[in-house]
């Protein structure tokens, strides 16, 4: 079937999504979805329809009812239906990615936890608490705000980071959401609404006028959040725009939605016409990467996403696959050589395997970097060549991308070896270093680079942790 031969006309934009956020649970009103006439978001107030669904106990409820008034919480039928396997929760690896867990949040009090409870009127103390209970969850990781915000004379561009050199990430306003929330994300407090991440874009003027003046920029690459939440109208309106600089070559999609909605590209009203604009693009001579997040192959293994990753191919799209390494989710090596083989099944790149921000919960989540190395390794020895385009595992961190090469040593004395794949100072890519690496350490801040390393690279390390 070709996408192209029935091509359906702009028919608007649907706003059938309802975004219920931990916000709405506060009374506050919370920012509208764009979505398809189809998808439906499963928020905390469907709780109950679900605990009689799946036959879920009280306990494991109330947790999660506590957890959304702090945390946003969404998930739709096509996840329920197809990705979790309801006779094996709470272990199931999708039901840890989508539901709130308890362990999850800090240890609560009594009062608190009675606080919590109160539900629905928004008391001062209760939004007290969660404030500070977001604030302890740190959704501002690595100096993102301050760093990374580019200038126009003397204006700051809404909605757009320009930390490497020639690869600059734009967040429509109307993306900052997704089909469904990973219980790791660390982009939560743009789902909540949190004014202090107005960063955003409504529109694309700005960032033209920036590309204009930074020609080195060669690739965009569209985030948010999921850029397919976007309707395929609105998402033009940006895109047209951008195509208009003929520096920018590539343009990546960053999304969940094959994961999360494959009907995106399969049978929203919109979906072919999504599949048109990859078209124009790659007809305008640039490259088309939908860079995919996928964190276990079961994500791939339904005939919907099979179908979406062979429609969004057929445009001359490239899909890059990525996703960080969390426990309880995917922390071992079976799960990344599964995965990996069946991302190149469907034509797809294995790319970046993450390690967890140092945001959200990340206590729950986290991998140690020598098991993490360990995981990836083992996993990387059983594939095939052409997977071995996967890289990881990587810290996505202040400096810059930071891959960790090899560990070596004994227990209590253990050296990583690491190098920069992305650097904000480009002369720093690609340079090997050793740094110390405590047993349990989980993130760049917890290396202490070995003396003797170049100091450029050292005090780089040092300026951000
Ligand atoms: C990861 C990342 C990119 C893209 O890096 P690639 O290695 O080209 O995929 C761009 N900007 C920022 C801020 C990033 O974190
Ligand atoms: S898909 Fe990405 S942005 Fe969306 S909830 Fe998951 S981690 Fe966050």
């Amino acid at each position: 079937m070709s996408h192209a031969g029935h091509h359906l006309p702009n028919l608007g934009i649907t706003l059938h999504g309802r975004n219920v956020t931990a916000l709405s649970l506060l009374g506050a009103s919370a920012p509208s979805t764009e979505s398809s006439d189809r998808f439906k978001a499963i928020g905390p107030q469907h709780l109950d329809d679900l605990q009689r669904r799946f036959g879920l106990s009280s306990d494991m409820v109330d947790g999660m009812r506590l957890h959304a008034a702090v945390l946003p919480f969404r998930v739709n039928e096509y996840v329920i239906e197809n990705l979790i396997d309801w006779s094996n929760i709470p272990e199931d690896p999708i039901f840890q990615l989508v539901f709130p867990q308890p362990g999850m949040l800090p240890d609560l009090t009594t009062a608190q936890l009675e606080l919590l409870r109160s539900g629905g009127r928004a008391s001062r103390e209760r939004i007290e608490l969660v404030a500070r209970l977001r604030a302890e969850l740190n959704p501002h990781p690595a100096g993102q705000q301050e760093h990374n915000v580019p200038m126009l004379d003397g204006q700051s561009i809404d909605g757009v980071q320009h930390k490497y050199e020639q690869t600059a990430l734009y967040f429509p306003a109307q993306g900052q959401t997704c089909h469904a929330y990973c219980t790791y994300c660390f982009r939560w407090a743009q789902f909540i609404g949190d004014p202090d991440l107005r960063f955003a874009a409504k529109t694309p003027e700005q960032f033209v006028g920036y590309l204009h003046a930074h020609p080195e920029v060669h690739d965009v690459l569209v985030t948010g959040g999921d850029s397919m939440i976007m309707s395929t109208e609105r998402l033009r309106s940006h895109i047209h725009a951008l195509m208009g600089v003929e520096t920018v070559r590539t343009f990546r999609f960053g999304t969940k939605a094959l994961a999360y909605w494959p009907d995106r590209f399969v049978n929203d009203t919109d979906a072919d016409d999504l599949l048109l604009m990859f078209e124009e693009i790659i007809a305008s001579g640039r490259m088309v990467a939908v860079m995919a997040h996928f964190s276990h192959p079961r994500e791939l293994s339904t005939p919907l996403v099979q179908e979406a990753m062979r429609r969004i191919r057929a445009t001359g799209a490239v899909i890059y696959c990525q996703a960080p390494l969390m426990a309880h989710v995917n922390d071992d090596a079976q799960t990344w050589a599964d995965m990996w083989r069946a991302e190149v099944s469907a034509g797809a790149v294995p790319y970046y395997m993450f390690m967890a921000r140092d945001t959200g919960p990340q206590d729950y989540f986290e991998v140690p970097i020598p098991r993490a190395y360990e995981i990836f390794t083992e996993a990387y020895r059983t594939l095939p060549g052409l997977s071995r385009t996967v890289r990881g595992p990587v810290m996505s961190s202040g400096p810059g991308k930071v891959m960790i090469d090899g560990i070596s040593g004994e227990p209590g004395s253990l050296i990583a070896h690491a190098r920069f794949l992305q650097a904000r100072d480009p002369e720093l890519v690609g340079r090997p270093f050793g740094a110390a690496c405590p047993d349990d350490a989980s993130w760049l801040d917890d290396l202490t680079v070995l003396d003797g390393e170049p100091t450029d690279i050292a005090s780089e390390i040092a300026r951000f942790c």
